[in-house]
């Protein structure tokens, strides 16, 4: 143990996570959490992530019964040794203004592998996703199985429902999770580590997400637990991120049930150094007005991108369209704007600034539901809830598609049966969807046509959650939606 450990601050003092200065007082903590006395003689050995350290540590303190052997009691643990290098959040601040003042980018650079050196991003379990490309109709389309989260197992489970649930924090994005040890319900924010910056007169919050989807996945939260809703002030937002935040986009999850994202609760976006399939989608119709480009996307999900140097331009048509949209019904095309008082259509947002210019993307979202479409007339339709029942939040509306772990084993399986080693039942979920593609399968070529399958079927999807189907019938309403809003004086208020 002492020897990982050696190598642990060894790796630390390279990263610039710590400094020379600080091993003795370092070595000192970390051997006092593990009730270990101090042996001077031990070179460090070169480790690549401080996982490799971590790893046989936690597996000694499991074998000397420190700690359960359990992924949660892993994980509360080895969060808390490598709070021992983390700085304090001001101290950490500090160092991110003093970067940004020669370079924005700089700033999240450094931060990004600052938190990646302290384990908060979980690297290692990061690269278990399976990620590739594919063509589609629309451009490519990516895909991501998400195989970073490990799964609880059922002692943990058992645990986590003896754990006295507390309101505190208030949930896993308040600001009150900064340095928070967690526990069998909540996961350790020790070394988690907060910025605080000015967004338009308010005190928000910048923050990486320790699962990240893609490149410097970041979240920006609100100081307030306030939930999630879109409005004028949501764009404005939007756009002072891209300038703020250098090379970053940023992007809002609807505000309504089935078409949000998963946490409506607490105002926040997300961001990141990433360009999604969306970002390349061609235009179907272009007006301009002053120096202000609307485009009409070839897109599955009905999008409008709006296209300006001018960010007043852009908030003023963003702010028409929205409005429009919030009120739009076409009972042709089973939109309807509300039942009763309840609001049916709302937007998931992009903004991201190439050169000196904006640009909005507006994707219009309903969240309806019927007898025929219980989870939603515009969600993923049942034919292809074998993989994907969850809701199509912002990341899988720009293009990338994050499907459940799940699919790791079950899609083996759906290759046995391509190959005629081993059928799927008649019951098996998959079974329809496999047939369908099954004479098309060989040995060599088995892999590749289950991810051509899955994209197909992901390009699906987004039809199915698009609000104006792109044909004749459907792309003729859309151009006459779009018309109408950015005309209409009524609109502008
Ligand atoms: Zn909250």
């Amino acid at each position: 143990m002492k020897q990982h450990l050696e190598n642990l601050i060894s790796f630390q003092i390279e990263k610039n996570v710590i400094e020379k200065r600080d091993y003795i007082y370092i070595k000192n903590q970390l051997y006092s959490l593990l009730n270990l006395t101090v042996d001077n003689e031990l070179k460090p050995q070169k480790i690549t992530s401080p996982a490799e350290a971590l790893e046989p540590i936690l597996d000694k303190l499991v074998e000397t019964k420190g700690i359960n052997d359990s992924i949660v009691e892993r994980d509360l643990f080895d969060s808390k040794i490598m709070n021992v290098f983390a700085k304090l959040p001001s101290d950490l601040e500090k160092k991110f203004y003093t970067l940004r003042e020669e370079d924005a980018k700089k700033a999240t650079s450094f931060l990004y592998d600052y938190l990646i050196n302290l384990n908060y991003i979980r690297m290692d379990r990061i690269k278990n996703n399976k990620h590739f490309i594919k063509d589609s109709k629309y451009g490519t389309l990516e895909i991501t199985i998400n195989l970073s989260k490990p799964e609880k197992d059922p002692k943990d489970i058992a645990k986590a429902l003896k754990q006295k649930s507390s309101a505190y924090p208030t949930c896993v994005l308040c600001k009150e999770n900064e340095g928070f040890a967690g526990n069998y319900n909540r996961d350790s924010r020790n070394q988690h580590r907060l910025i605080e910056f000015p967004l338009l007169a308010e005190k928000w919050y910048f923050q990486y997400s320790p699962y990240i989807y893609y490149n410097e996945h970041a979240i920006v939260l609100s100081e307030k637990h306030t939930p999630m809703k879109i409005s004028e002030k949501t764009f404005a937002r939007l756009l002072a991120l891209v300038d703020y935040f250098a090379g970053y986009f940023f992007g809002s999850n609807a505000d309504l049930p089935i078409v949000g994202g998963s946490i409506l609760t607490h105002d926040h976006y997300q961001g990141g150094n990433y360009s999604f399939p969306i970002e390349k989608a061609e235009p179907l119709f272009k007006t301009t007005i002053a120096d202000l480009t609307i485009e009409l996307l070839n897109w599955p999900l009905s999008t409008v991108r709006l296209k300006s140097k001018n960010q007043t331009m852009v908030l003023i048509y963003a702010n028409k369209i929205f409005s429009a949209w919030k009120n739009y019904t076409n009972e042709k095309l089973n939109i309807i704007a509300k039942t009763a008082d309840t609001p049916h259509n709302t937007v998931t947002i992009l903004s991201r600034k190439k050169g000196l210019e904006y640009e909005l993307d507006l994707i219009l979202r309903n969240n309806r539901t019927t007898e025929e479409y219980p989870l939603g007339i515009f969600h993923p339709h049942e034919d292809k809830w074998h993989l994907k029942k969850e809701n199509i939040g912002l990341i899988e509306a720009a293009g990338l598609a994050i499907l459940p772990g799940r699919l790791k084993v079950e899609l083996e399986e759906v290759k046995q049966h391509l190959l005629n080693k081993k059928a799927l039942s008649e019951n098996n979920k998959h079974f329809v969807w496999a047939n369908s593609f099954k004479n098309q399968a060989t040995k060599t070529n088995v892999d590749e046509l289950i991810e051509r399958q899955l994209v197909v079927a992901f390009e699906e999807i987004l039809e199915d959650c698009g609000v104006f189907k792109l044909n004749k019938e459907g792309l003729a309403a859309f151009k006459d939606f779009l018309e109408g809003s950015i005309k209409d004086e009524k609109n502008n208020h």
